[in-house]
């Protein structure tokens, strides 16, 4: 064998990533890479989860871009693995796949009014204020007061979108229709909760001090919630990020509340219990039970129940992997299953020539970064596990596009995503924005087809 003909599934960070990699890896064959893409834009959740106010994380495009630019990787963008690509296709062209799909959806809350009307989850919402071509364009931002329910980073993200100012996300790549629904948004109070207490939370500490920062928005915490026990004070003595987060909150206890015409509260040691309808059968209150530190690192229930009114309910809980057709799936992990990146059949065997990397491979956790080792990783046993490589019939490059163009699949190449990128600056230019995005899909692969 001379040359391996690799298909990855996936062009987010994980993707882009493993591509990378595999061709600066010490290797003894040649190696052509074919990477499809669901969507007609790459990147993942680097374009579609990361807030559009983080632009320094949004510039991570720029070193992936930098990847696609060198042209040593075809990629085809609109290809949906499963619809327009199967496996039995893969095993007929390639001698291997990477699945590099990560994960879109949110991961459920079994408490009961979840699915009333007004409760959402933070995936759906993230993915309209980014603008996700699969999703909704019009979101119901009708709620003055809003409930957030989780302690990580995308919870943050949710809260502080909701509470921030849309003027204050005119700058930014966010789609025209974003701003509007925001700019029309009554809120005048958002409360994020967590079950757990103020050192155990899954915060940056860098996105916490943010939430201060935003103009007219008062910051509100409660003395109750900070009555720190050992285990807290051990944390807050032994952990720098958790020593950072405790700096932030004590800061914000000591300010006095202003006069800010919105409010960010945040509640601890708050379990959900219900989501509660009003006579119009929409959400109406959040109901949940106070808890307390169990002495063990975790919390227990006092049977303290509390309530507070609100419009609407985001569960922003963790996302969740989706199966792929053809491919184990762990319904309870929501991952495929692997060893260190080597999916397993039932029996837990290796299955031979597939691979996974990223998000679908570790579970939906951990920065973009993350995904860089993760993908050495896989690539490693991919690179050594060439004896187990499948016998493709047909390894030419060419057969993929005549397989594409046989089945009518409007595929996208780089030059497409090279001319919806000018497309998308172009059309932030006259506001002096950096881009605004092309949302439709239709007008998406239309704009990248005629440039390529
Ligand atoms: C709301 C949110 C905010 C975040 N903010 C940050 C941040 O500020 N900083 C940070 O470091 N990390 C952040 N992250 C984490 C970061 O986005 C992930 O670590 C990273 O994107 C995971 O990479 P991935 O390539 O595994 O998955 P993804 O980024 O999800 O990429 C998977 C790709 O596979 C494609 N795909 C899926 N199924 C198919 C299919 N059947 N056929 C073809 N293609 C398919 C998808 O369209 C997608 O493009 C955030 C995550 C979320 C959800």
């Amino acid at each position: 064998m001379t040359k391996l003909r690799l298909a990855i599934v996936g062009a987010g960070p994980a993707g882009i990533y493993a591509a990378d990699i595999l061709l600066k890896h010490e290797r003894s064959f040649d190696v052509s890479i074919d990477l499809f893409e669901g969507l007609p834009a790459p990147y993942g959740l680097v374009r579609y989860g990361v807030a559009p106010d983080h632009p320094r994380i949004k510039g991570i495009i720029t070193a992936l871009r930098e990847v696609l630019d060198r042209g040593d990787i075809r990629i085809f963008g609109n290809v949906q693995y499963g619809r327009d690509i199967t496996l039995a296709d893969l095993q007929q062209h390639y001698h291997a796949v990477i699945f590099a799909t990560g994960a879109v959806r949110d991961a459920d809350l079994d408490i009961p009014g979840i699915d009333l009307p007004g409760s959402y989850g933070a995936a759906d919402f993230v993915s309209w204020y980014d603008g996700h071509p699969d999703f909704p364009r019009e979101w119901p931002l009708e709620a003055q007061s809003v409930a957030v329910i989780g302690n990580g980073n995308v919870a943050l993200d949710v809260a502080r979108v909701l509470a921030k100012h849309a003027d204050d996300l005119l700058p930014t790549e966010i789609p025209a229709n974003v701003y509007a629904g925001l700019k029309a948004s009554p809120v005048t109070d958002v409360h994020v909760f967590g079950r757990r207490g103020p050192t155990q939370v899954k915060f940056s500490p860098l996105e916490l001090r943010e939430l201060g920062e935003l103009r007219d928005v008062d910051m509100i915490v409660h003395d109750e919630d900070f009555d720190y026990d050992d285990a807290a004070r051990a944390a807050i003595a032994s952990n720098k990020q958790i020593f950072v987060i405790d700096k932030v909150f004590t800061k914000w206890r000591e300010e006095e509340s202003g006069s800010a015409s919105r409010r960010l509260h945040l509640h601890f040691y708050a379990k959900p219990l219900e989501v509660v309808a009003g006579p119009d059968g929409r959400v109406a209150s959040f109901r949940y039970e106070r808890t307390r530190p169990d002495g063990a690192g975790g919390v227990e229930g006092t049977g303290e129940i509390r309530s507070v009114d609100v419009q609407a309910v985001y569960r922003a809980v963790g996302y969740f992997g989706s199966p792929l057709d053809g491919i184990p799936f762990d319904e309870r992990r929501g991952v495929i299953p692997n060893h260190e990146g080597q999916v397993l059949a039932e029996d837990n065997e290796i299955l031979p020539g597939v691979y996974a990397t990223g998000w679908i491979k570790r579970g939906p956790v951990g920065l973009i970064g993350h995904t860089k080792s993760d993908a050495m990783e896989t690539i490693q046993h991919l690179v050594n596990g060439q004896a187990s490589w499948w016998t493709p019939e047909d390894p030419s490059e060419e057969s993929v596009t005549e397989l594409l163009e046989s089945r009518g699949v409007a595929y996208t190449n780089l030059d497409g995503w090279h001319a919806l990128d000018t497309h998308e600056i172009a059309l932030g230019e006259p506001e002096g924005r950096a881009r605004i995005k092309v949302v439709d899909r239709d007008e998406m692969v239309e704009i990248s087809r005629s440039g390529q």
